[in-house]
C-alpha cells in the first residue's frame, strides 16, 4: 500500500509538471506571437433584435500557433494575463481594432475587451486617448467590455480609468453580467453604459425556467436604470423571439454570425446597404 501511495503521488507530480511546462511553453511562444505574425482579429456582429440590423462588431483576439494551430482564447488569455503579457496584446488589439473600424463607411461600433491589468495599468487611459487619436476613430465607435474580475482587482483604479474613459466619449460595457459576486452594487458604483448578459443565461432559457427568470430581471433591471441591455451567445430563432417579447434590443451570437476574419462582413461595413 505504501509503495502504490508513492506511485500515486509521482503521478500526480508527474502530469503537474507536465502541466507546468505546458504553459510554459504557451506563455514562452505567446511572446514571440505579435512579432510573428501569428496573432489576428476575429469580428462578430452585434444586431438589433428587432430588426436584425448590425450596429456594431466584437472584436476577439485568435492565434494560429504553427505547430498547435488554432489556440482558444480561454487558454492563452489567463496565461497572458497571469504572466503580464496581456498588456502588449491588449495594445495591439486595440490599435488594430481601432485602425480597422476606422476604415468602414457606415459609422459602426467596435467592442473590445479590456482585461483588468490593462485597466488599472499606467498609461491606459493616455494610450486610448492617442490611439483614437492616430486612427481618428470617434471615441463614441469605441465600446471596451469589462468584467467584474476587472473591478475587484484595484476598484479605486478601474473606478478613475473608467470616468476618464467615459468623460472623453468612450462607452463601457459590464461584460459576462450574472456571472461575478456583486454584479448589481458594481453596476451602481462604476459609469456603466451598457449591460451584457453572459451567454449561459441565454443558453439555458428554453430548458431552465430559473434562467429565463434570471434574463427578465436583467432586462428589467436595465429599464430602470436606463442602460441597453445585449444578450450574448444567441443560437436559435427561439432564443431571439424569447429576447425580442421580454424588450432585449441587442443580441449577438452565432445566429447573427460567428466571430470571423472583417473580410467575411464587407457587406455590412460598405455604406451601400440596403435595409
Ligand atoms: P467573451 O468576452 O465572453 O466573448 C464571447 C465568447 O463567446 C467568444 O469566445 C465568442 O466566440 C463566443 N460566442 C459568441 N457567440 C456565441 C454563440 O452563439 N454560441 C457560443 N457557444 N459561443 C459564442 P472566444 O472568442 O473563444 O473568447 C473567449 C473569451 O476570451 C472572451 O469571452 C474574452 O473573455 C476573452 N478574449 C477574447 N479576445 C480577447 C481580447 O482581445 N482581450 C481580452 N482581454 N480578452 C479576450
Ligand atoms: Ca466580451
Ligand atoms: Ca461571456
Ligand atoms: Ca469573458
Amino acid at each position: 500500500a505504501k509503495t502504490e501511495g508513492k506511485g500515486t503521488y509521482r503521478f500526480f507530480e508527474a502530469a503537474m509538471g507536465a502541466q507546468i511546462r505546458e504553459r510554459r511553453s504557451i506563455e514562452h511562444d505567446l511572446r514571440g506571437a505579435i512579432a510573428n505574425n501569428e496573432l489576428s482579429l476575429a469580428y462578430q456582429p452585434q444586431a438589433q433584435v428587432e430588426t436584425g440590423e448590425v450596429n456594431g462588431f466584437e472584436v476577439l483576439l485568435r492565434w494560429n500557433h504553427p505547430a498547435r494551430g488554432n489556440v482558444p482564447p480561454a487558454l492563452f488569455i489567463p496565461i497572458a494575463e497571469e504572466s503580464g503579457l496581456i498588456l502588449k496584446l491588449g495594445e495591439w488589439v486595440m490599435r488594430e481594432a481601432c485602425r480597422e473600424a476606422a476604415t468602414w463607411m457606415r459609422p459602426l461600433t467596435i467592442a473590445v475587451n479590456v482585461s483588468a491589468l490593462q485597466l488599472t495599468s499606467d498609461g491606459f487611459v493616455e494610450f486610448i486617448e492617442a490611439t483614437l487619436g492616430e486612427t481618428k476613430l470617434p471615441s463614441h465607435r469605441l465600446e471596451i467590455e469589462i468584467t467584474e474580475t476587472a473591478l475587484v482587482r484595484d476598484p479605486n483604479r478601474a473606478l478613475h480609468s473608467l470616468q476618464r474613459l467615459k468623460a472623453i466619449g468612450v462607452n463601457i460595457a459590464m461584460d459576462d453580467f450574472g456571472t461575478g459576486y456583486s454584479s448589481l452594487s458594481n453596476l451602481r458604483a462604476f459609469p456603466f453604459d451598457k449591460i451584457k448578459i453572459d451567454r449561459s443565461f441565454i443558453q439555458a432559457v428554453h430548458a431552465n425556467p430559473q434562467a429565463a427568470a434570471i434574463v427578465r430581471a436583467v432586462l428589467g433591471l436595465g429599464r430602470g436604470l436606463g442602460l441597453p441591455v445585449i444578450a450574448e451567445g444567441v443560437e436559435t430563432a427561439e432564443e431571439l423571439r424569447f429576447l425580442g417579447l421580454e424588450g432585449c434590443a441587442e443580441a449577438q451570437g452565432y445566429l447573427f454570425g460567428r466571430p470571423a476574419p472583417i473580410k467575411e462582413f464587407v457587406p455590412l461595413i460598405s455604406a451601400n446597404v440596403v435595409t
